[in-house]
């Protein structure tokens, strides 16, 4: 199921239970009594990335892949912290290989011989300016979490298909066996994470029954799954396959919903998808938004303003909440770590500002 390998990760998904997701219908769900979005800075740390996803605008190739300096960083975060968020979500290409030797000058230069190391450092200078870190590293050893995880409240991977896809193609080509790897490590590291599917991308409907079913059995085997989103793939500069039809994103949305227990959020992006045309697929939130920096990932696709964001609420009938970059219900000693326990719990701006929604 995962493509050429499995990176020691055994999945059981039940064929019958892809028959049975693959029947779901929007009918078969309900919409959510409330929708809830976190406010976060999005702090491209590096766009080198070993990988060359046909979908991707995000990654520069070597020679013109850029690393934020640590008084980057500081600035990026200082304006979230006074815009009122709580968030900065750290974006990166997957682990730089080693043609980029200029990053990896840029590092050494810069006192360190990891991008892992740097990221801690960078979460130390996020958590200092009054933000919680949520780290989107793409593929990692249990090494490379271990060496950050206790600096993040929460950590994330886009799965997006367990299928072996063209789009991950070319001479460096993603692994789908070895997201699920990283998804799992985080579960036994005690990570609360974020995960998602990325539709549109050539795999097929059985292949997204697969995906979610994969995602919610190790999400059965550790409890650490905090959300789900549902993607659809978008067309840039690198992408022209268009994106899929209403109808997929709906059926996708309400397997999601039945797929996964209902503590796990279901996340829409309302700079990407069509939102308000998936309220009654079981959507219950609406992601990071970002009043300050734009979506890296999607620069051609503007965040919409907060208050945008209620305006959906309100015309769906529902309240809108703000939250934390960690669910409520990872807020203990098993998920939390002390140092990022202890921030919620400062006597200061910050720990007042994320105390506020809980
Ligand atoms: S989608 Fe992620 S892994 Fe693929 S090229 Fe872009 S940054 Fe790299």
């Amino acid at each position: 199921m995962f493509g050429a390998e499995s990176h020691g990760v055994e999945l059981t998904v039940d064929p019958a239970d892809v028959e049975r997701l693959l029947n779901v219908e929007p009918v078969d769900v309900s919409a959510a009594p409330e929708l809830t979005f976190a406010r976060n800075v999005f702090v491209p740390l590096t766009t080198a990335c070993r990988y060359t996803c046909t979908y991707c605008t995000y990654y520069d190739v070597p020679g013109e892949a850029s690393l934020l300096s640590p008084e980057e960083i500081e600035r990026i975060c200082e304006r979230g912290a006074e815009a009122g968020c709580t968030e900065a979500l750290f974006t990166f290409g997957d682990d730089p290989d080693d043609r980029y030797t200029e990053i990896y000058d840029e590092l050494d230069a810069l006192g360190h011989d990891s991008i892992h190391s740097y990221l801690r450092e960078a979460c130390e200078i996020a958590l200092e300016c009054g933000l919680l870190p949520h780290s989107n590293p793409g593929d990692q050893t249990r090494d490379q979490m271990e060496l950050v995880a206790d600096l993040n409240a929460s950590m994330g991977v886009m799965l997006e298909t367990t299928a072996d896809v063209t789009a991950h193609g070319g001479p460096r080509a993603k692994n789908p066996g070895q997201r699920i790897a990283t998804i799992a490590t985080a579960g036994e590291l005690d990570v609360p994470f974020t995960t998602g599917i990325l539709v549109g991308i050539g795999e097929t409907a059985r292949d997204r029954a697969e995906s979610l079913l994969a995602i919610a059995e190790l999400h059965d085997r550790y409890d650490h799954i905090q959300e789900i989103i549902v993607q659809p793939v978008v067309e840039n500069e690198r992408w022209r396959g268009g994106s899929p039809d209403i109808e997929t994103m709906r059926r996708t949305t309400a397997m999601a919903r039945v797929a996964l227990p209902e503590d796990v959020s279901i996340q829409s992006p309302p700079n990407l998808a069509p939102v308000e045309e998936l309220l009654d697929c079981g959507i219950d939130d609406l992601g990071g938004v970002s009043p300050v920096t734009d979506d890296h990932i999607n620069p051609e696709y503007k965040w919409p303003a907060l208050r945008e964001l209620e305006r959906i609420a309100e015309r769906a009938d529902v309240p809108l909440s703000e939250r934390l970059p960690v669910y409520d219900r990872y807020l203990t000693p098993e998920w939390l770590s002390p140092r990022i326990r202890a921030a919620i719990d400062a006597d200061d701006d910050a720990g007042r500002r994320y105390r506020a929604l809980l």
